[in-house]
């Protein structure tokens, strides 16, 4: 009975019971029991309390479908968490209201109970979740024998696997090559393990939060990485990033706001990427021990960034649009800065329509990609200089260096000789130039 049902499982979602990404893991499992449960995040909200605003907060949840004892037939779902570890109980059989799923693509959803007047807001694995959601309707409209559903008394000790959602793996002996991650790992270190490619598996993990691929080999990375929309911490540091990387997963809408902290530092990198300027939610970049010869002028328009350490590399120069940004913390100690044979070009003339429109797609600051806009024009965007005004322009500009001191766009610097540096300013108009000269 087990199996056929394992096998309607394995026909319409991945296994029920496969809580790690490799689905040959599934095999290990198939023959066991089956004991629905779900790792997740839950908050209740109680409907009668509505006035009071009485909404508990989200907690490490288990929810598990199951019998109470073994005699009696009906089905609860239980929920569990660490401060509550002997469980909270909730009949099914006519007690369900309704379950709204619209978000279940988003790994949300919420049950709605009818007594107590309860509603379940459940954030999980998406997987998990719509196998989950599937399970209780299928309890809810009684196709399935609920002999097949294993007693599931909740064990107060399942708790601490609810805290395992930090993996580190330090040598190459512990990496779970078979099995891959539990897919609940918030939190993933791959450290010091010669790892030459990026391990795709990472990319079923949809809770990450953080990752850690510090000192290893790694060149490349794929460009679903930016799909991870939970990802706030990426640390690339020690590993072997150069101008042959790629960086389309920077183009992915998820990344973007998401990102707080990028570490690519001690790499052999010569310039970062214009798509830098796209991650909107950046907070700590790290790109120091590098060999840059310049940062891109999008850099200064990352209206979150607070600390930057750009220290021991090749810098000649900063960025004129920098001088938008207020940091916390900027390092650009060992670095190259020098005026000398740095060229001033103007070119003012009337701007083409592409230009134009180009320029007032970006004030409006809408997101684009490849998907929505044909490629050629997302590289044309990527491309824009921005006068300190803050107006793109592309072809049309005028462009000074300005030695500039760093205390106006930092609170606390650490540079090696001087703060006053010079930046690469880009202004949109005659006008801007002289209001600057007469700012600075
Ligand atoms: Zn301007």
């Amino acid at each position: 009975m087990y199996l056929s049902y394992t096998h309607l499982y394995m026909n319409e979602v991945p296994c029920r019971k496969c809580t790690y990404t490799n689905d040959i893991a599934c095999n290990i499992f198939i023959n066991q029991p089956f004991k629905m449960k779900l790792h997740c995040n839950v908050e209740v909200n109680n409907r009668l309390s509505s006035t009071n605003v009485i909404r508990r907060k989200s907690q490490r949840s288990i929810l598990v479908i199951g019998k109470q004892t073994i005699k009696n037939a009906e089905l609860y779902i239980f929920w569990q968490t660490l401060q509550n570890k002997q469980g909270t109980k909730y009949k099914i059989d006519n007690n369900i209201d309704k379950i709204f799923a619209k978000f279940i693509n988003e790994g949300k959803a919420t049950i709605r109970i009818i007594e107590p007047p309860h509603d379940l807001i459940i954030q999980s694995d998406t997987i998990q979740l719509k196998s989950f959601i599937h399970i209780l309707k299928l309890v809810i409209t009684k196709k399935i024998d609920p002999s097949v559903l294993v007693i599931s008394n909740l064990n107060p000790k399942c708790m601490s696997s609810v805290l395992k959602v930090k993996v580190v793996i330090n040598k190459p002996s512990e990496y779970p090559t078979l099995e891959g991650f539990p897919r609940t790992t918030e939190e993933l270190h791959l450290v010091g393990l010669q790892r030459k490619s990026f391990d795709r598996q990472i990319l079923k993990l949809q809770s990450l939060r953080i990752l850690n691929l510090s000192n290893n080999q790694i060149s490349s990375l794929p460009k679903e990485l930016g799909t991870l929309h939970h990802l706030q911490e990426l640390i690339l540091s020690e590993n072997r990033l150069d101008k042959t990387s790629k960086w389309v997963w920077l183009d992915q809408i998820a990344i973007r706001s998401s990102l707080k902290l990028l570490d690519i530092s001690n790499n052999s990198l010569k310039k970062l990427p214009e798509q830098v300027g796209k991650l909107d939610g950046l907070v700590n970049l790290k790109a120091n021990q590098n060999m840059l010869l310049h940062l891109p002028q999008s850099i200064g328009k990352l209206p979150n960034l607070k600390y930057l350490d750009v220290s021991k590399n090749n810098l000649h120069c900063m960025p004129g649009s920098m001088r938008n940004l207020r940091l916390v913390s900027l390092d650009v100690s060992d670095n190259e800065f020098q005026s000398v044979d740095l060229v001033s070009t103007c070119k003012i003339d009337i701007p083409s329509l592409t230009e134009w429109a180009a320029r007032s797609f970006l004030k409006k600051r809408c997101s684009y990609d490849a998907s929505i806009i044909p490629f050629t024009l997302v590289k044309y965007l990527d491309n824009a200089k921005y006068c300190v005004c803050g107006n793109p322009c592309f072809q049309c500009y005028i462009r000074i260096f300005v030695d500039f001191h760093l205390t106006l766009i930092a609170n606390n610097i650490k540079s090696s000789g001087s703060t006053i540096i010079p930046f690469d300013c880009y202004f949109c108009s005659i006008k801007c130039v002289c209001h600057s000269k007469v700012q600075y």
